[in-house]
């Protein structure tokens, strides 16, 4: 009887259990017609965001960057890419035409956790330090004009209003940084303070946001470039939008017409996202309540934390992993992004890979395998909502051009730069974009939209908008 009575409660529980997972998968669901109405309903706010100040979610911000690379840039450039846990130097040696991009350096530094929350002296002056650390590694005469300042593009992947090509404030923190000292400052200004504090002479000719700067180097390689899009740590895209149809836009109309501009679309909200109790808590408790909510349900800092919230809720509602709660499953963050990718990409017939992140990350030992089964059903979830919305969002961004469907778009190629971790990384979730892009284009019209990796991109992007920038140019570079 104590048997049947445990084996009852057993039963219990895993009904129980499974009854959560339906009810996630149900209100994850993304069907193609609510992927269509968020697609419109990405193409209405971006209307909004272009037609005044704050008409939107959708920041649409003007990045100045009136013109994009043509190829005869030419020289040596640094830039600087801080927009995650990492930040990047590089140095590119521009060959012009024929030579191109003819060398090219770079040093990834990692930035300690206490200053993504600390003063901005703090992490400027740790950033200028490895800068100064990287300039140091120049070959002796590569700096082809003696006398002259070195110039930096500066990728600063954070909401930033510009103010020109280079300078602009900083709006807010987003992906974890909460530096409060920051906001409302000059973002060239700090680093131009931090590179003077330490005695290294540089100019910063081009502040950029990452998407801006795939989008420029995407477009150095390929003239049918038309977007950008980053799936990493955070989710934005930018693309190429004509001047006349930005009416917040009261500068001199630029000459080709053309303007970039950052969408910031992670900020983007929509009463047609799926959202769940999970991503409701998630929000409250982060830095940033209320913001980016497009950007919580998507990105890689985000995806693995959802997925523990709801294997939290199935512990503590259901016993999913007996009696206990293990307790490193309430810690926030604990699960990151690449662990659950690892989880989900798991093809050992008996979900090795699962078992052993269970047991690593959250101390759960032995697990069977309908539990690890139970677990790759909920990867599925999260990550394919997060891929099927991003394609919407990119569908919206197509809309708004024109190009989504053959007969408007008059048979152009229209050109995609994709870059960041997610996006590279998490071959399930870029798979499940594409197929989904596809999937709503129709296909027809899919076959004139092309997704390219444009392989870290923003960093070369930034020192070609440098160089197209420089103050040294005395000429048009084309
Ligand atoms: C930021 C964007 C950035 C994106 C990708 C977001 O959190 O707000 O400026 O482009 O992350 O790095
Ligand atoms: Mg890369």
């Amino acid at each position: 009887a104590v048997l049947v009575r445990r084996q009852m409660r057993k039963s219990g529980r895993w009904a129980k259990a499974m009854a959560i997972v339906k009810e996630l998968e149900d209100n994850c669901g993304t069907p193609i017609t609510r992927l269509h109405h968020v697609a419109e309903a990405m193409t209405v706010e971006m209307h909004a965001g272009l037609a005044s100040e704050g008409g939107s979610n959708l920041k649409m911000l003007i990045s100045y960057v009136d013109n994009l690379p043509s190829g005869y840039e030419e020289g040596l450039f640094y830039a600087l890419d801080l927009g995650g846990t990492n930040f990047r130097v590089l140095r590119v040696h521009l060959g012009g035409k024929e030579k191109r991009v003819a060398k090219q350096e770079f040093r990834e530094v990692s930035i300690p956790p206490h200053l993504m929350t600390g003063t901005s002296d703090a992490l400027f002056d740790y950033i200028a330090e490895a800068l100064a650390k990287f300039v140091a590694t120049e070959d002796e005469g590569s700096h082809p004009f003696p006398g002259r300042e070195r110039e930096l593009g500066f990728t600063f992947s954070f909401p930033v209003k510009q103010t020109s090509i280079a300078s602009g404030t900083l709006i807010r923190w987003t992906k974890g940084f909460s530096i409060e000292d920051a906001i409302g400052e000059d973002v060239v200004g700090e680093l131009t303070k931090a590179l003077k504090r330490i005695g290294l002479g540089m100019r910063i000719t081009a502040l950029v946001n990452d998407t801006v700067g795939t989008l420029a180097g995407g477009r150095y390689n390929n003239s049918d470039v038309i977007a950008a899009v980053i799936l990493g740590t955070g989710t934005n895209a930018a693309y190429v939008e004509r001047a006349n149809a930005i009416p917040k836009w009261h500068g001199p109309p630029p000459t080709s017409g053309e303007m970039v501009i950052n969408m910031e679309w992670g900020n983007f909200m929509s009463s047609h996202l799926p959202l769940t109790e999970y991503d409701q808590a998630l929000d409250t408790e982060s830095l940033n309540p209320g913001e980016q909510i497009f950007e919580k349900i998507i990105s890689g800092m985000y995806l693995g934390e959802i997925l523990r919230r709801v294997l939290q809720r199935m512990a503590e509602e259901a016993a999913f992993f007996g009696d206990t709660v293990p307790p490193k499953l309430k810690t926030p963050f604990i699960l990151r992004t690449p662990d659950m990718s690892a989880m989900h990409h798991d093809t050992s017939s008996d979900l090795d890979v699962v078992g052993k992140k269970l047991q690593d990350i959250l101390e759960i030992s032995s697990t069977s395998l309908e539990v690890r089964k139970v677990i790759i059903k909920l990867c599925d979830i999260v990550a394919i909502r997060g891929a099927r919305l991003s394609a919407a969002g990119i569908l919206g961004i197509l809309k708004k051009l024109e190009r989504d469907n053959v007969t408007t778009s008059r048979g152009q190629k229209s050109v995609i730069a994709l870059d960041g971790g997610l996006f590279e990384h998490y071959m399930k979730f870029s798979a499940s974009m594409e197929s989904t892009l596809k999937e709503l284009l129709g296909e027809e019209s899919a076959n004139n939209i092309v997704i390219q990796h444009s392989n870290d991109g923003s960093g070369i992007g930034a020192a070609l908008l440098a160089a197209s920038h420089s103050s040294y140019l005395q000429a048009p570079v084309s």
